[in-house]
């Protein structure tokens, strides 16, 4: 954030669009923990990935569907924390 750089890869600062593909990975169990941090870190400073409520409908279902195979409870206390924070 504090150079005029246009590749953000190098800064710890995700784009948008990074962060909404990274939450699907994430849902997904495809995502490292240092994008998972990145990512955590955007959302819960960024207000324009979703709508509070957008983002609610999104994550739920998605762990919904996911934890009928694979039971992700971590995933799950991570992303209500990080709802309670958006
Ligand atoms: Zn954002």
């Amino acid at each position: 954030m504090n150079n005029n750089s246009h590749d953000h890869k190098n800064g710890d600062e995700i784009g948008c669009l990074d962060a909404i593909e990274w939450l699907y990975a994430w849902l997904d169990g495809e995502l490292d923990e240092q994008s998972v941090s990145q990512l955590e870190q955007h959302i819960s400073h960024c207000r324009s990935c979703f709508s509070r409520r957008q983002m609610e409908l999104e994550l739920t279902a998605r762990v919904e569907k996911s934890s009928k195979s694979r039971a992700p409870g971590i995933l799950q206390d991570r992303l209500r924390k990080l709802m309670d924070e958006f």
